[in-house]
This record gives structure tokens, sequence and C-alpha cells, in this order.
């Protein structure tokens, strides 16, 4: 168990936190020392395992339900952890889900899904927890900051994704309203920042890693040579959460191993 607790007292909420990036990143927080909502939607026993190993590890922890493309349920999982806790300190607005199609093949619904749970969801937490930011103003015993928002995105806030247009049109979207709420909110205190994860090993991707062959190729677009871990970004969570970042607001934190700089790479010369 570390003894380096960065985010000691503080409350977080991640949302897509029973599985891939939500659930190491809900762990590493509870590590760094924040009480933490393991926001789920279909799995209660993926997230109450979650939510006792943070328990085991010494910060508290609870599971709610909410779909994070619901304005309601949104507010009431803001609502439900104020009441339990006296505020929140920190938002990881996580949860996504792809549908992918060629662009001539996507129905509106798929369009739509993806629109309303990768960007929509993201902007309905965040302007939650802007407000409770806000009402509370800076603790200065927990942080330096009001509050911190912490937008996952992806590589494709910014790489093109042919038969994925409206993921990609998803995470460009998050990229430029962190930006937006960044320098809205900063004179309040508030840092909003995104993590752009390149190719991470989760239940969203499996198929491209799953196979020596499908790793193999996916390799091929990631200089530092591995496909990523979870925990790569629950380790970079913790940093954008805690003061140790306190002059970081508006970034895209792209962890990658180099994915972004692809174009050119191993083409000889
Ligand atoms: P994952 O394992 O499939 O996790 C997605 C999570 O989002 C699940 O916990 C899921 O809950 C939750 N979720 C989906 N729709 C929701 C909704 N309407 N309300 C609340 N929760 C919802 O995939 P992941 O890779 O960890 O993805 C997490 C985030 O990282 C996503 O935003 C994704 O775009 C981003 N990302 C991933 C990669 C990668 O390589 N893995 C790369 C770049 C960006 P249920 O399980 O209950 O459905």
């Amino acid at each position: 168990m570390s003894t380096h607790k960065p985010l000691k007292g503080q409350r977080a909420i991640v949302t897509g936190a029973n599985s891939g990036i939500g659930k190491a990143v809900a762990l590493a927080l509870g590590e760094a020392g924040a009480n933490v909502v393991v926001d789920y939607l279909f799995d209660p026993e993926a997230a109450e395992d979650v939510a006792q190993q943070i328990r085991d590890n010494g910060s508290q922890a609870m599971i709610y339900q909410a779909d994070v493309s619901d304005e309601q349920q949104v507010q009431a999982m803001f609502q439900a952890t104020i009441e339990a806790w006296g505020s929140v300190d920190i938002l990881v607005a996580n949860a996504g889900l792809q549908r992918d199609a060629k662009v001539v093949d996507m129905t509106l619904a798929q369009w739509q899904k993806v629109l309303d749970v990768n960007l929509t969801g993201q902007f309905l937490c965040a302007r939650e927890a802007a407000k409770e930011f806000m009402r509370r103003g800076v603790e200065p015993s927990l942080s330096r900051a009001a509050g911190k928002i912490i937008c996952i995105s992806s590589v494709h806030e910014v790489i093109p994704w042919a038969g994925h247009v409206n993921y990609a049109a998803s995470k460009g979207g998050v990229m430029l309203m962190m930006q937006s709420m960044a320098q809205e909110l900063a004179g309040d205190k508030i840092r909003v920042n995104s993590i752009a994860p390149g190719a991470i090993k989760t239940p969203i991707n499996t198929a491209a890693w799953d196979t020596p062959e499908a790793e193999a190729e996916l390799l091929k677009l990631i200089p530092y040579n591995r496909v990523g871990d979870p925990e790569d970004i629950g380790k970079a969570a913790v940093w954008l959460a805690s003061d140790d970042s306190d002059y970081v607001t508006g970034t895209s934190l792209f962890v990658d191993g180099g994915m972004t700089l692809y174009p050119g790479f191993r083409e000889g010369g």
C-alpha cells in the first residue's frame, strides 16, 4: 500500500468505473487517498469489486448507478455524493463507448448514442461538478484548486479515424469543450484537463490486441513499442488531480507511447 497520499480526504466521482480505464483510475485515486464514487451502468458486481479494493486500501468508496447521458441521473449522483461526503473535489469523466460503422452505413442511432454518452455525458457531469466547485470554493487544507475536472478523451481528438466518425467527432468535441471550460472556469480556481489515451488494453478494443497478430499490427503505430495498460492512465489521473499539477489547465495530456507522433514513423530515412 502506498504511503504517498496526495489526494488525502478529497472526494472523487469516476464515471464508467466498473471496467477498463475507469476502474484503473478509481483504484489509483483511492490509492492516492481519495474517497471514490464508482459510477457504473450495467454491472454492480464489478463496481462493488472496485469499491471493495479501494476500501481495502484505506479509502472510502461507494458504487452508484447512473447513465451519464441522462441529466436527472447525473444530477442525482452528484446530490447523493454531496449528501454522503459533503462535497466533490475531483471528477473524472471517463464513461464512453464505440458504435462503429462506415459513414455510409452509420445509422442516426449509432451516431447519436456515441455523441450522447461520450460528449453530452461529459458535459452533464462537468456542469454539475463545476457548480459544486463554485458553491464550495477553495478548501486550502485539501487542495489549492476549488476542483479538478479530468475528461478522458482519446488520441482521436486529433487523429482522424475512418470507420469511427461518431467516436472521433465526440472526442474532437471533448477537446474544445474541455479547453473552453478551462478558460471559463480558471478564474474560479477550477482546473479542467483531458487525458488522451492511445491504445490501452481494455474491453473496448479487445480485438485490437488479444492475438499476437493483432498486437503486432497495433505496435506498428506505437513508437514506444508496447500497448498501454489501464494503470498508465490511472497514474496520469492522480497527477492531474493533485496539486503537483496546480499550474496545469486546458491541457490534453497524451498518454499514448508516442502514437500521436505516428506520421512518418518507421518509413525509413
Ligand atoms: P470499457 O472497458 O468498455 O469501459 C467503458 C466504461 O464506460 C464502462 O464502465 C461502461 O459501463 C461505461 N459506460 C458506457 N456507457 C455509459 C453510460 N451511458 N453511463 C455510464 N457509464 C457508461 O472501455 P475503456 O477503454 O475503459 O474506455 C474508457 C474511456 O477511455 C472511454 O471514454 C474511451 O473512449 C476512452 N479511451 C479508451 C482507449 C483504449 O484504448 N481503451 C483509448 C482512448 C480513449 P458498463 O460496463 O456498465 O457498460
